[in-house]
């Protein structure tokens, strides 16, 4: 399969389809699922400090035999390493672990207070050439204003929860604004609910003669939205990115916009009390 590039705000290119390994502990599985993503076509991988896993990560790398500038990884600053000293450490760890000497794209988990000194470490690594961009993740509207009139790169991607459920059309709309792609984690609802069993994607799929995943991934893409399914079985991971093949009509888009229930799955990034 080929997966297409969407261009980010420095003209870097980002493949719009990836791996994402949130609770993939076992190296064994984060290993053997990075091997037949690469075989089925994916270049990008989404890893974080707290998943826990890119030394496994790294590993599947090096042993693909793929050349570095081929891929396209992304990792994350955890709400522990927050400031600028701490987000410079934090990231040469994560570049260890990963056995890199660069990351293509390197996200603020959360908008934990603090940030503002972390992206300025961040502007700082992607001014040396150590990251190829970077960005943020869980960032509402109030905390990319705030970042944006305090610094000088406005991100280029923002990461957030996004399915058909949990559509974030404001967020959406304001990031096409600002020329920040939107990236949706949990794209398939993170397995979470009755989503893959809704009637109305059902008959969409049957339609298409697709699966629920896809065309749900067939969506975001769309949507111009860049999506991470996990999976950590080689059937599904090459299901899931077998998506650039069809098109959903303009009526099935709206069909598929109106069964958004505006309910996050997981945490709310002004939980103020949880990032404190
Ligand atoms: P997801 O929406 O990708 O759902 C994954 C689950 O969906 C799987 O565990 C499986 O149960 C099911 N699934 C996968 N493929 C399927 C298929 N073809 N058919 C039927 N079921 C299928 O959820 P996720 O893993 O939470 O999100 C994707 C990635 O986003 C993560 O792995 C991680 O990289 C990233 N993420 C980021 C944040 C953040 O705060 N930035 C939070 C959560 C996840």
């Amino acid at each position: 399969v080929k997966i297409p590039n969407v261009l980010l705000a420095n003209g870097v290119p980002m493949p719009q389809l990836g791996l994402g390994v949130f609770k993939v502990e076992n190296d064994q599985n984060v290993k053997s699922a990075i091997k037949w993503a690469l075989e089925a076509g994916y270049r990008m991988i989404d890893t974080a400090m707290i998943y826990h896993n890119e030394e496994a990560v790294g590993e599947a790398i090096a042993e693909s035999g793929l050349a570095r500038e081929d891929l396209f990884i992304t990792s994350k600053l955890w709400n522990a390493d927050r400031g600028y000293d701490r987000t410079k450490a934090a990231f040469q760890a994560s570049l260890q672990r990963l056995q890199l000497d660069y990351l293509d794209l390197y996200l603020i988990h959360w908008p934990a207070s603090g940030y503002i000194e972390s992206w300025q470490a961040m502007e700082e690594l992607y001014g040396e050439n150590k990251i190829r961009a970077i960005g943020v993740s869980n960032f509402e509207i109030n905390h990319l204003n705030d970042l944006m009139s305090k610094t000088a790169i406005a991100p280029m991607v923002d990461q957030l929860e996004t399915h058909p459920y949990f559509q974030q059309k404001g967020l959406h709309d304001f990031l096409g604004q600002h020329n920040i792609v939107h990236e949706a984690w949990g794209p398939l609802g993170q397995g979470k609910g009755n989503l893959m069993a809704d009637p109305v994607l059902t008959q969409i799929a049957q339609a298409h003669d697709k699966s629920v995943a896809q065309v749900i991934l067939r969506w975001h893409i769309q949507r111009h939205i860049i999506v991470i399914p996990k999976s950590i079985h080689r059937d599904r991971i090459e299901e899931n990115a077998d998506v650039f093949d069809f098109n959903l009509t303009e009526a099935e888009m709206a069909q598929i916009a109106a069964i958004d229930k505006g309910a996050r799955g997981s945490r709310d990034p002004n939980d103020a009390e949880w990032l404190a």
